[in-house]
């Protein structure tokens, strides 16, 4: 384990030159805390005994492996197999770092949990764990996100949370994220910032890597079951990174098992418009850590797109920069439309929804299997299900298309 990369990040949070915590003055006690508090239970029964209640219970875990007979057959080459991460309680893999992070919480003493949500995802998984463990949950979300996802913000009312609407900036994640941290120490006491994806000041990417490694575990002992052997490449979605990070991580020191990791490519990497941050973005510091960032080339963040909202952000994981510099995993993008079609693809074949994030995922491995030999195996990550976005794609193919 020594020189493997699952030993990181490093004492002082980083992975390789990635990571670190490079926040305000007063943000700085409260992470350490936090690190101090998860570094003492983490590897406790009792601890380890709670999460896995939690998950079996709650969440619903393990997820379900399945083979994709139809899919194949249509690629012509690898077998294709899925991690459904859709099949957990409230839709995503969002839900295991949620789960595991509310009782670090109430381990802590902490009464009162805040977050910070994009597309409401995050939120909504939030405000569920929140209201099983009897915990006041404030959400921050982007006033602009408010309005394009309204359903979610009228999820996470109906689960007792208090969603609070975000003017600043561009009104959207990054501003939600900064008024969440101002929350944060100004009530540090009673209060848990339960952020969402594997990215942040340390130790946050570590510890939301951690509550996904399940992911990974359940998949490798359920591929070995199933066909005796690893696979030959597993894909993944990235959006902060975290359902990613969360599959790969128990095949890190697998060196034959290929891992790729597919970002947004929106409509063009060319004119800017996409969130590619390992295709177009370079080094930078945001949102208290050093990582890959998109940004001008006076370094301001720069706006992105993409037709999922859950991949649409300029920052990623550090993990994930380390990753990418040694080697060990490949950092692809597919477009809008190619994920809208592989979308469609997996409702016709095999009767599944997926998120269109996941769709990007599955647009790679449509590609990459009908290249890789018949006895050959490719595991797909799909991080969640298409429900959240069927006003997105009835705009997109039409309201006829399910005529
Ligand atoms: C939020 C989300 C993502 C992206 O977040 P990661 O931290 O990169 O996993 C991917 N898929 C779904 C379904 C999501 O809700």
């Amino acid at each position: 384990m020594k020189n493997s990369l699952r030993a990181l990040p490093d004492e002082k949070g980083y992975f390789g030159e990635y990571g670190g915590r490079f926040v305000p003055d007063t943000l700085m006690q409260p992470l350490i805390d936090l690190e101090a508090a998860y570094n003492a239970i983490k590897d406790t029964d009792a601890f380890q005994n709670d999460f896995a209640e939690i998950l079996k219970e709650f969440v619903g875990r393990p997820t379900a492996l399945t083979f994709c007979a139809n899919l194949t057959a249509a690629c012509g080459g690898a077998k294709i197999w899925l991690k459904r991460e859709d099949l957990t309680h409230t839709g995503a893999h969002k839900i295991n770092n949620a789960a595991g992070q509310i009782l670090l919480a109430r381990h802590m003493g902490k009464k009162r949990i805040i977050a910070e949500t994009g597309a409401g995802q995050h939120g909504v998984a939030t405000a569920a764990a929140a209201a099983r463990m009897g915990m006041d949950c404030v959400v921050y979300m982007g006033a602009e996100d408010m309005r394009r996802q309204e359903a979610n913000v009228f999820r996470m009312r109906l689960l007792g949370a208090e969603v609070r609407g975000v003017e600043s900036g561009s009104a959207t994640l990054k501003d939600a994220v900064s008024e969440a941290m101002r929350d944060w120490v100004t009530h540090i006491d009673e209060t848990y910032y339960l952020l969402g994806s594997a990215l942040g000041p340390h130790p946050y990417p570590m510890m939301v890597r951690d509550f996904h490694r399940c992911i990974g575990q359940e998949a490798r002992q359920q591929i070995l079951e199933a066909e005796a052997c690893l696979p030959d490449e597993i894909v993944a979605c990235l959006g902060g990174g975290s359902n990613a990070i969360g599959m790969f991580h128990a095949f890190l020191d697998d060196a034959d098992v290929a891992l790729t990791a597919v970002e947004a490519g929106g409509t063009a990497i060319e004119t800017g418009h996409h969130a590619a941050r390992f295709s177009g973005g370079r080094t930078g510091i945001f949102q208290g850590m050093k990582s890959y960032v998109l940004q001008s080339g006076e370094g301001q963040i720069a706006l992105t797109d993409s037709i999922s909202a859950g991949l649409d952000y300029a920052g990623v994981g550090p993990e994930h920069a380390h990753l990418m510099e040694t080697g060990r995993v490949r950092y692809v993008y597919a477009h809008d439309d190619d994920a809208l079609a592989a979308f469609e693809t997996l409702c016709k074949t095999e009767g599944i929804l997926p998120a269109l994030e996941s769709s990007h995922a599955l647009a790679y491995a449509l590609k990459r299997a009908a290249e890789m030999e018949k006895d050959q195996i490719l595991l797909v990550n799909l991080s969640g299900r298409g429900d959240k976005d069927m006003g997105i794609v009835m705009d997109k193919i039409g309201k006829g298309a399910a005529a």
